[in-house]
């Protein structure tokens, strides 16, 4: 059943895919590389890498996800990353155009509560408690 509704939420998720390609392809023209993994295309290496050490807010992440786009610091770490960050692609899936608005406002709100935004994030906790369950069992 989900083969019929996978074209439906890349299109859902889409706007925040196209943000992801246009920096996977300045990725691609500043020496980064791409590989698709479990339907999501990955781009690490060159302006990728250097947006996930240098971006504020990131705060040199390993990987981040945009819609069905991934970008990683590097293909190790992209392998490494892979599992929580699949946890946000379908939580863009679920959310679409909504969930970078959600995300950020959640943030705040931890923020707000006197809570780390970053890691008390409901998005967060969700991923990070994929990364806990034995293979096979994401999402
Ligand atoms: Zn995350």
């Amino acid at each position: 059943m989900r083969f019929l509704l996978q074209p439906l939420l890349y299109v859902w998720a889409g706007p925040a895919s196209l943000i992801g390609l246009l920096l996977g392809v300045a990725a691609l023209l500043t020496g980064g590389r791409a590989q698709r993994r479990s339907g999501v295309l990955e781009f690490y290496g060159g302006a990728a890498a250097w947006l996930l050490r240098h971006a504020p807010l990131v705060g040199n992440a390993m990987a981040m996800t945009l819609g069905h786009v991934v970008l990683g610091q590097t293909a190790a770490g992209l392998d490494i990353a892979r599992r929580h960050e699949l946890v946000h692609v379908r939580q863009y899936e679920r959310w679409g155009p909504l969930f970078l608005p959600l995300y950020a406002w959640l943030s705040l709100w931890m923020w707000w509560q006197g809570r780390d935004p970053y890691r008390d994030n409901p998005f967060e906790r969700e991923a990070f408690a994929a990364e806990e369950l034995p293979p096979g069992q994401v999402g």
